[in-house]
């Protein structure tokens, strides 16, 4: 008799938790579409449920965040799990991260007392290389 299945279940989903984790690292920000096409170079047969159910089950946890949505309006994730704020491009939907409401929050509060600000903005506008490719 031997019981060293016990963990199976677990080591199931794991080297695709962890590799999400690294892809997003290495991106910032991905929707579901992008990781499973970047997991299939290692996995191929990796399938969009289980990429799906993975991001979830990340999110959940809070090993990962969420990311404004791109122009396309699909749901992305984010590296960064603490609220941060965002800069996108209107064209590439090119995420930057950055940290606005720090900076308002001490503005509000030399002008407004007794008032916490607890939301999350995205800031748009055209990025560095779209702005590049629009002058060529
Ligand atoms: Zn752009
Ligand atoms: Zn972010």
């Amino acid at each position: 008799m031997s019981y060293a299945s016990t963990n199976t279940l677990q080591s199931r989903q794991t080297p695709y938790c962890s590799a999400i984790i690294e892809l997003l690292r290495q991106h910032g920000h991905a929707t579901n579409a992008d990781l499973l096409r970047w997991l299939r170079k290692t996995y191929p047969l990796v399938s969009a449920t289980t990429v799906h159910r993975a991001t979830t089950r990340l999110a959940k946890r809070g090993e990962i965040g969420h990311a404004p949505a791109n122009n396309q309006g699909a749901m992305r994730y984010d590296s960064l799990a603490t609220p941060h704020d965002h800069f996108m491009c209107q064209r590439c939907s090119m995420l930057h991260d950055v940290d606005v409401i720090s900076e308002v929050r001490s503005l509000l509060a030399a002008k407004i007392t007794d008032c916490a600000v607890s939301g999350r903005v995205v800031i748009t506008g055209v990025c560095k290389h779209c702005k590049t490719e629009t002058s060529l």
